[in-house]
């Protein structure tokens, strides 16, 4: 079997691992290294190749989970002092896994994907399932590859998503969003209203406060956030009207603004699945996937790394594992209708009885251990270890409480109980 792997981020690293014992795997990574969102790159815009840049890292990030949830089931990020580390600590970690398990001569380095096409009856007769084609890149040729199965690990932060407030395209200030935020400094002495109040928006507005004169964080969330802001930093509903140099807010107020800063996320993006790959993403729901993994209609097609609010490198490693199962054939996929009526199931239960929206179809947080569990136990492989899910969870309701120290020290997050387990 042929395994073509797209990225060589966190996931596209456990892939590789993962197959390359039963099949023959090439991994296609656009960019020269290895580690997709935690390679810090200080530019913004296009890269070398005339690729937008890919990594939405800033210079001085610090991870929101602690490290011990963030390491792969059987590779652990090393101990060390801290918990909640520095980026270029897990970039590290994620050079070591690569040279430990030697995957590096796996990786085809500046060779972007451009497209992926199921191969069609009159094709058949090369034995694959799947058609790419690849530049090269560095000689800027393209060329056509053949693979049995393809794992799409390309990320999920990278192309931004914008809302299109009124007067957007008259205010006179600067408006950009987190995937281009680096440092501070151009913070410096402005009015900046921070929109949206998730991990990035949140960690950010309190970043900028240390330089900028005055920070409105606007946000629909039913209550206010509690953590206790810099007395420079005040919460107002979501903005509502852009005006020449201000913006309006919900409830009737308006705030004089030199920066309209977009914390608001990012759009799940396959620009290389061709139409025939079946594949709809409508409101970042992703559909049809067999648990959030599989393509109903090319079940030889798999996406790793879909769902969020999740124990991530953890998460990859197993997903890999549920897939190769299948297609190994070591287990039979279910019919494509039971499939479809899993995922309708799915749809029921989070939407009509959990009240979420298309765009938390595929959010995790307090629901990813029983996630972990179902893809385990579904396809006989070993689960997860459920103080993984345990720690995550502790460590979002300590990040909403208090924002401002829940990366401290004083808080122990690994008592001996839960480092026990870990270590079991
Ligand atoms: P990526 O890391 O995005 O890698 C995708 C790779 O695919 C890239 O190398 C890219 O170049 C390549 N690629 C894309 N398209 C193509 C193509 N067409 N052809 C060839 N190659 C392609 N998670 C945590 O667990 N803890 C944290 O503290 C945390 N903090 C974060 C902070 C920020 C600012 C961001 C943006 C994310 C954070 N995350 C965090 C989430 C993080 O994205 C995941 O942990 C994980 O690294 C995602 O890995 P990935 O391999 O799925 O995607």
């Amino acid at each position: 079997m042929r395994i073509a792997v797209i990225g060589a981020g966190a996931a596209g690293l456990a892939a590789i691992r993962r197959s390359c014992c039963s099949a023959e795997v090439v991994c296609y990574e656009k960019s020269d290294k290895v580690g997709g969102t935690w390679v810090y790159v200080p530019e913004t815009g296009n890269d070398a190749y005339g690729l937008p840049i890919h990594s939405s890292m800033y210079e001085s990030l610090r991870t929101n989970l602690p490290k011990e949830v963030m390491g792969y089931p059987d590779y652990l990020i090393p101990e060390n002092r801290k918990s909640y580390i520095h980026h270029d600590e897990i970039l590290a970690f994620l050079n070591d896994y690569c040279t430990h398990f030697q995957l590096r001569d796996k990786i085809k380095f500046l060779h972007n994907v451009e497209l992926v096409e199921p191969i069609g009856a009159e094709e058949k007769g090369t034995g694959s399932n799947w058609k790419l084609r690849v530049r090269d890149l560095r000689k800027s040729t393209v060329t056509e590859e053949f693979f049995d199965a393809v794992m799409v690990c390309n990320g999920h932060y990278f192309k931004p998503s914008l809302p299109r407030l009124k007067g957007h395209e008259t205010f006179k200030g600067q408006q950009m969003h987190s995937h281009d935020y680096r440092r501070p400094e151009p913070f410096a002495d402005k009015r900046v209203v921070v929109i949206g109040a998730g991990p990035s928006g949140m960690d950010l507005a309190l970043e900028i406060s240390k330089k900028a004169k005055r920070v409105i964080l606007s946000h629909h969330l039913k209550e206010t956030i509690l953590t206790k802001f810099p007395n420079n930093v005040v919460q107002k509903k979501d903005v509502v009207e852009l005006k020449d140099n201000s913006a309006v807010f919900q409830d009737g107020t308006s705030e004089e603004a030199d920066i309209i800063f977009y914390c608001t996320g990012y759009e799940y993006s396959f620009p290389f699945l061709s139409e025939s790959c079946e594949i709809k993403v409508n409101d970042n729901m992703i559909t049809p996937l067999w648990k959030h993994v599989i393509a109903i209609e090319n079940p030889t097609l798999v996406f790793i790394g879909i769902p969020f609010y999740v124990c991530a490198f953890s998460m990859f490693d197993l997903q890999v594992r549920f897939v190769l199962r299948y297609l190994n054939k070591e287990k039979e996929l279910p019919t494509r209708d039971s499939m479809l009526l899993d995922e309708s199931q799915e749809k029921n239960s989070r939407f009509n009885i959990r009240g979420f929206t298309k765009r938390q179809f595929h959010m995790m947080g307090p629901l990813q251990a029983e996630y972990y569990d179902d893809l385990a136990d579904t396809a006989n492989i070993e689960r997860l270890l459920p103080v993984l899910s345990k720690l995550h969870n502790e460590s979002s309701d300590r990040f909403l409480d208090d924002l401002v120290h829940y990366r401290d020290d004083r808080y122990k997050i690994i008592d001996n109980e839960n480092y026990q387990q870990l270590n079991d």
